[in-house]
């Protein structure tokens, strides 16, 4: 069942006019070997290895990231590059104690200064709250591994093999021809090929359960009997459609999970070149735009013919904001605007637009998520034949390859296998080991058991 019309999800690709372009920019990048032999396997050659730029925009300068010292010596200024060093040093003699918080966590690797021309701005335009209130868990999760030291080394040592990589520094990329929607689109044609029936259009309304497990659900094309129901819609709209309701000790956690929203505003301009990176992170204040996707240095397939770009440029905010509620005209415009002003591109050479909202984009880390997680669990736990996959599904701030391999794990249980789903920690603990997961290694957490998260200990303020 899909509610939409289109496969893919956050990872479809969107098509205008001949302009292709993603909800974001999706690499495909894992070292689940299972997940990229799938993407082989339904892409072929079609799956594209693609280098890696991205730069950070600051106060009129672009940076390399990651980051190069004599570059960001050169373009911060010797005063800046002394403050930063300074308080580098500091974090590292004095770090800040307990890390609890983001903030906390970045600025006892960096220093207070880096922190701030790096990661504060973006961070918080990403997700709209003080960098205090997100939990150190995202830091962790997202970017483990990576400290000044080792973008220093990064940046000065020959590079060695993939398994010696961090994965925020990865230097090239898969990515499908014509945007990552062919895989999904391609996968779909597969299904359909082989008699498995794709309900586009379908909104799940309500899923039955009784204590022996789920019946059936209803959606509104119809109620389709279910002895299995495996979900990626968000937790909350899970448990608000859980009938009889759900029971009263469950009914709190739909009430327990935030999420940023996000827009793309994609232009299509009358210009062969731009610039060399894929995207761009824009560390400004002064604009609202906190990222720039350049479509066409990700495949060249992403344009109509090689004189034109497609740029996508992303707006973080909550749906029903000004920013969520302005016409697509108005975004157009103000995106057209933003561009010129950060001189990327003139105003005179934007032919076009198209604006895509994607609700519950991103799924926040705050204190709740965790007791809204281990309720949920709970109720798993007594209830058979439902599975939770993905990045809402399981309010996972993830990617595609941990959505794929807990739905993989999720067919298989439906199979007879035991997985548990939530130990498919594809960024945790395998990146960590840095190495690639083998089938065999997968197959040992057959059978493993669910174990519940604990509550992360909130500062006061
Ligand atoms: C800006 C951005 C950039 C990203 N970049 C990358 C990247 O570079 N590489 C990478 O690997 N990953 C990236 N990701 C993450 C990637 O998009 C996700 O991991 C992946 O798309 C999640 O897939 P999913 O199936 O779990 O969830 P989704 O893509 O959210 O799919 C869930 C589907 O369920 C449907 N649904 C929800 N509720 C219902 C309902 N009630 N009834 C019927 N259908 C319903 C939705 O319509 C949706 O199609 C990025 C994400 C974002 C937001």
């Amino acid at each position: 069942m899909e509610q939409d019309t289109v496969v893919g999800g956050i990872s479809r690709t969107v098509s205008h006019n001949g302009y292709l372009f993603d909800i974001g920019g999706h690499r495909f990048y894992t070292k689940v070997s299972l997940v990229e032999q799938i993407w082989r396997e339904v892409l072929g050659d079609d799956l594209l290895t693609r280098p890696r730029l991205s730069r950070i925009y600051y106060k009129g300068n672009f940076l390399n990231y990651p980051l190069l010292p004599g570059e960001a010596l050169r373009k911060l200024g010797v005063l800046e590059s002394t403050r930063c060093g300074l308080s580098f040093l500091k974090a590292r003699l004095l770090p800040i104690r307990p890390e609890n918080d983001l903030e906390t966590w970045i600025t006892n690797r960096f220093g207070s200064r880096l922190f701030e021309i790096f990661f504060k701005t973006y961070t918080e335009k990403v997700w709209g709250m003080s960098c205090k209130e997100i939990g150190a868990d995202w830091a962790a999760q997202r970017i483990k591994g990576l400290s000044l030291s080792a973008l220093l080394l990064n940046a000065i040592r020959p590079k060695r093999g993939k398994s010696d990589e961090i994965k925020t520094l990865i230097p090239e990329f898969l990515y499908p021809r014509r945007g990552p929607g062919m895989m999904w689109e391609r996968l779909h044609q597969i299904l359909e090929d082989a008699g498995t029936r794709v309900v586009l259009g379908a909104r799940v309304q309500s899923i039955e359960w009784v204590p022996e497990g789920v019946v059936a659900v209803e959606t509104t094309a119809g109620r389709f009997d279910a002895g299995h129901v495996i979900s990626s819609m968000p937790i909350q709209q899970l448990v608000r459609a859980l009938r009889p309701a759900a029971p009263e000790w469950l009914a709190p956690a739909a009430r327990m999970f935030r999420y940023r929203d996000f827009v793309t505003v994609a232009l299509f301009l009358d210009a062969r070149h731009l610039f060399s990176d894929n995207w761009i992170y824009v560390h400004d204040p002064g604009v609202s735009v906190g990222r720039i996707q350049n479509f066409k240095n990700w495949s060249p397939e992403m344009v109509p013919d090689d004189s034109k770009s497609c740029l996508g440029l992303e707006y973080f905010c909550q749906e029903g904001d000004p920013l969520w509620a302005a016409s697509d005209d108005e975004l157009i415009a103000l995106a057209t605007r933003e561009l010129a002003q950060l001189r990327l591109a003139p105003e005179s050479a934007v032919l076009g637009g198209a604006v895509v909202r994607m609700p519950k984009a991103y799924p926040v880390y705050d204190d709740q998520y965790k007791s809204g997680l281990s309720l949920i669990r709970q109720f798993l736990h007594q209830t058979p034949g439902l599975q939770l996959v993905g990045r809402n599904g399981m309010h996972r701030y993830n990617n595609q390859d941990h959505s794929m391999l807990t739905g993989v794990f999720a067919a298989r249980n439906v199979m007879g296998a035991h997985y548990d789903l939530w130990e498919a920690n594809v960024d945790e603990e395998y990146l960590e080991e840095g190495r690639v997961v083998t089938e065999a290694e997968l197959r040992k957490l057959d059978a493993t058991q669910p174990a519940v998260p604990s509550r992360r200990v909130m500062p006061e303020n």
